[in-house]
Order: C-alpha cells, then sequence, then structure tokens
C-alpha cells in the first residue's frame, strides 16, 4: 500500500524557466522518503501565498490556494522532486510560481495521488502522447525509464503551439540521440520556425499513423487539456486500439 503524505513542508531548491512561459520547480527531499510512480501528482498548498510588490491575491480570493501538479522527475531521484508548471492565459497559481516562488519558500505538499501510472510489468511498447504541460508526467515515466535500463522501445509524440513552447527539448533530443530505443516526434499547431521539419497541426490519426509503429503492440499514455486527450482516445479507437491498452491524465 502507498503512503500518502498531507501537507508536508517541502523547501523550494530551483525555479528554473524552461520556455518562455514553463518553470520547473524543484523541491529538496533532504532524505524524506516521498515514493511515488512514475506519472502520479501531488497537491501542491501555497499556505500562505506570498504578496510583494509583484504579486497581490486579487478581489480577497483566499490567501491560501492548493493546485494538482504531476511530477516531472524520476522517482528513483533522491535528491528532489520536481513538477512542471506552464502559465496559463490569467492564470493564478501558475503565475504565482512563475513570478514569486524562489528558492527557501515552502510549499506544503500531499500526495502521491492518481492512478496514471507506468505499468512497468507490461511486455508492450511504450507510447506517450503529451500537449503542452502534459509532458510532465509522461517525462518521469521516460526517464524512469531510462533510469531503470529497461529495454523497452519508447515512442513519444507531442504537440505545442510553436518551437519556442516545447518543454524538454534538449533533454528529449539528448535521449534519443543516446538510446536507439526511444523516439521523439513533435508537431506544432502555429509553426514559428521556417525550417521546421516535423510534424504540424494538432494530434490526429495520421500523425499517430506517421509515428511508424505497430499501434496493436503498443500501451499507451496520454496526458493534456480534456479536448486532446478526448479526442486521442477517440482517434485511437478508431485505429483499432483496445480501451484497455490507453491511460489518460486530463489537467481540467
Ligand atoms: C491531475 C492534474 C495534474 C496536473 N499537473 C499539471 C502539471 O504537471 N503542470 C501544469 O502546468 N499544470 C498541471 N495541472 C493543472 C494545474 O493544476 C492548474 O490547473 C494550472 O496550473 C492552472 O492553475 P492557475 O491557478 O494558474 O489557473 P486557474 O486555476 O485557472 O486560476 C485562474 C483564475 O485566478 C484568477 N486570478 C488570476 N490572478 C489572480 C490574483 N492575483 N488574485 C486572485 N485571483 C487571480 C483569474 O481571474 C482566474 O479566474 C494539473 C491538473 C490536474 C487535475
Amino acid at each position: 500500500m502507498q503512503q500518502v503524505h498531507r501537507d508536508k513542508e517541502l523547501e523550494v531548491s530551483e525555479v528554473k524557466k524552461l520556455t518562455e512561459d514553463s518553470y520547473a520547480v524543484r523541491f529538496k527531499l533532504n532524505n524524506f522518503d516521498f515514493n511515488y510512480f512514475p506519472g502520479q501528482f501531488v497537491m501542491l498548498k501555497f499556505d500562505p501565498l506570498i504578496e510583494n510588490g509583484e504579486f497581490k491575491v486579487l478581489n480577497d480570493l483566499p490567501k491560501t490556494q492548493s493546485r494538482a501538479y504531476s511530477m516531472s522527475s524520476s522517482p528513483l531521484n533522491k535528491d528532489f522532486l520536481e513538477i512542471t508548471s506552464k502559465r496559463t492565459p490569467d492564470g493564478f497559481i501558475s503565475d504565482y510560481m512563475a513570478r514569486v516562488l524562489g528558492p527557501g519558500h515552502i510549499v506544503k505538499v500531499s500526495g502521491p495521488y492518481g492512478k496514471f501510472v507506468f505499468d512497468e510489468n507490461s511486455n508492450e511498447d511504450i507510447f506517450l502522447i503529451g500537449a503542452g504541460s502534459g509532458i510532465s508526467p509522461l517525462m518521469s515515466m521516460l526517464r524512469y525509464i531510462i533510469e531503470k535500463n529497461f529495454n523497452k522501445n519508447v515512442t513519444m509524440l507531442f504537440s505545442n503551439k510553436r518551437f519556442s513552447d516545447v518543454i524538454w527539448y534538449d533533454e528529449l533530443m539528448e535521449i534519443q540521440d543516446k538510446y536507439k530505443t526511444f523516439k521523439c516526434y513533435f508537431t506544432l499547431t502555429q509553426k514559428d520556425h521556417e525550417s521546421w521539419d516535423g510534424f504540424e497541426g494538432r494530434i490526429n490519426s495520421n500523425l499517430i499513423k506517421n509515428c511508424n509503429v505497430d499501434l496493436m503492440k503498443q500501451i499507451f499514455y496520454i496526458c493534456g487539456p480534456p479536448l486532446m486527450v478526448d479526442t486521442t482516445v477517440k482517434d485511437l479507437k478508431e485505429l483499432g486500439v483496445d480501451e484497455s491498452k490507453i491511460k489518460i491524465e486530463k489537467y481540467e
């Protein structure tokens, strides 16, 4: 049985800017045994939110707020726990993390939670499909697979608006260069690179087919906004994939 922690105070060690509007937030574990499965999430409670010249809680809203964030770190990493946040338009906590949160700040962390977990006992190949910050739990899975030296074929299809929005691009490319078992495909919905030679447009059946794998031999892990997840599941089913082979996480 997995131990679930409540309001464990963890100290932020780093807030790392990854793209124009996405940040990796790392928390020191300091020998705290936080066990989670790749794909799970935590609830972060900002209690209280720190107001300063940059940031004020508007309209008398509660000065304590909680939000869900998937781990992007591998559970084998015992030094820090990492989440990856993408600022949403008009966002509140994602904006707070970008503008205020920094090293030394304390956040109350509860979890781990969630059933969107990597099944390491399956013999199938792995197909990771993500959009935007939906890369976060997929990154945890990928890092874990690499660290554990699993001899599995992993394909990733990652959708973003622009090339400049692609989170973890360099690390994904490094992994792809190093491991023949990993292939990453990117698609852009608003191409911002004249020389872009990857896929274009939203994830759909054609893009999935163009990844050139036997779709019947995969376990699919899909994460992103609800509409993207729902349409991708529908596409996969139309392509003949059994529902039992599809695992999803929606960032509602
Ligand atoms: C299981 C799960 C896992 C998730 N994992 C991730 C993840 O890994 N990465 C990720 O990026 N997201 C993740 N999400 C989404 C995440 O939980 C948040 O929903 C997301 O970050 C948006 O939160 P937000 O507070 O920025 O925006 P919202 O919750 O939409 O807040 C915006 C609202 O706050 C108001 N507001 C804005 N500024 C202020 C202010 N200063 N004072 C008062 N009100 C204000 C706005 O008017 C607006 O109404 C996950 C969601 C789920 C369900």
